[in-house]
């Protein structure tokens, strides 16, 4: 379920492994898949939606079925997802469903906000920023966890990039709100550091532990103080779709928790990507990134494998992976992630440059020529 990042991965893992009579579906509601990072390109100007996005009935090519169908009901008992129009039955349930934005959480920030992560806004944020001459644009980060923990930063740096190019980048203040007393908890106080250093040298100023309560005309509301704005642009709470609360698979405000074989209590259901959470240690979960939603997916397809060809299952996610920072003119810096090294995980940023500004290219022309 799902046809996103770790659906479209565990689909074709198990498609490269399995007999034909093995049937393999991806339910989705949407017919396309685009990378959430190209969002970002959509922003600068660099990439349109309709010449991104890739049609999802093309792993029907390979062998992997297509239902463009909403999932409205997971029987777990009678091993049977449900959509409007038909029943499937199946043996082996991988639930990808991502996460839903949920800006409704805070008052007045849907009616007066731009999304960052949503696909309508974000050329709306690209056509206010080309027009702007000065103000102050702020940028907030309301809730926890969020998808790809460096984006907010990214959007704030090419951001910054494109108003350098309209000419008004001196008259016009950034500044960027976060819970968080560090931009970047997950990768730790160096990294962050890193990060709050390439941020000042853009004139971009880190406002930390200012959690987000409400939201006005041209005003932000934290639990202590308030700001006002010109333009904001917000990173809203995220939610785990409620089809899958309401089966049981995740508790209401929760996301679906599982360990590193990503199996969750009920047999032969697995749940993988941003829709679950795998805690690393008390404290530190695995971040929700399309880099680590490939890995479980993968993961489980193999061990899906395994099981039908009577072999040991023995994959776990090995928690490996990064995430770039773009920070504008075609440079980027990379954030690698080893979540599992030990005694605790290591996070390292490498400097920004235009050789992984072209891995991040790369990134996305791999997998849409291996998945779609
Ligand atoms: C701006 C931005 C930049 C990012 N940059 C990066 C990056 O550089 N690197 C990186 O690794 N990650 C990045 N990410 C994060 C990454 O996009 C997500 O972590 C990833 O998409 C998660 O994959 P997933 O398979 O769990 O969910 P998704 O890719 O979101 O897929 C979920 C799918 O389920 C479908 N669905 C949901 N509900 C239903 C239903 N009821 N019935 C049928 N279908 C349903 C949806 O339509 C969707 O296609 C970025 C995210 C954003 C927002």
């Amino acid at each position: 379920m799902g046809g996103g990042f770790g659906g479209l991965a565990a689909a074709n893992e198990l498609r490269a492994a399995l007999p034909q009579d093995a049937r393999i579906t991806i339910v989705d509601k949407k017919d396309w898949f685009m990378m959430d990072l190209v969002k970002l390109w959509i922003l600068t100007g660099a990439r349109q939606f309709e010449t991104s996005k890739r049609q999802l009935e093309a792993v029907t090519k390979k062998g992997i079925e297509f239902i463009n169908e909403e999932a409205t009901k997971i029987d777990l008992e009678n091993k049977i997802v449900r959509t409007n129009y038909r029943r499937l039955h199946y043996d082996y349930l991988i639930i990808a469903l991502g996460v839903e934005l949920a800006p409704e959480q805070i008052p007045g920030l849907r009616e007066n906000s731009l999304i960052l992560y949503d696909l309508n806004d974000v050329s709306k944020i690209r056509d206010k920023i080309s027009q702007m001459k000065l103000g102050k644009i702020a940028i907030a980060i309301t809730g926890l966890p969020y998808k790809c923990p460096p984006a907010p930063y990214e959007a704030a740096l090419l951001i910054r990039s494109v108003l350098e190019e309209t000419g008004a980048s001196s008259s016009i203040q950034m500044d960027f709100y976060s819970p968080t007393q560090i931009t970047l908890p997950a990768g730790g106080p160096q990294v962050s550091e890193e990060i709050l250093q390439i941020l000042k040298s853009k004139n971009i100023e880190f406002h930390g532990s200012h959690k987000t309560t409400s939201v006005e005309p041209n005003k932000l509301k934290f639990e202590s103080g308030e700001t006002n704005f010109d333009l904001l642009i917000a990173i809203p709470p995220h939610k785990v779709p409620l089809v899958a609360v309401d089966c049981g698979l995740a508790q209401p405000g929760k996301f679906i928790e599982v360990d590193r074989t990503c199996k969750t209590k009920f047999e032969n259901v697995f749940a993988i990507g941003d829709v679950n959470q795998i805690m690393v240690t008390d404290k530190i979960a695995v971040p929700k990134a399309g880099i680590f939603a490939e890995g479980q997916g993968i993961t489980v397809a193999r061990n899906i494998i395994s099981k039908i060809k009577k072999e040991q299952e023995g994959s776990v996610f090995d928690g490996q992976g990064g995430c770039f920072l773009e920070t504008g003119k075609k440079i980027a810096g990379y954030i690698r992630v080893d979540m599992y090294s030990s005694p605790t995980p290591i996070t390292e940023l490498k400097a920004p440059s235009s050789d992984y500004f072209s891995e991040k290219e790369k990134f996305e022309k791999e997998r849409l020529e291996k998945w779609l």
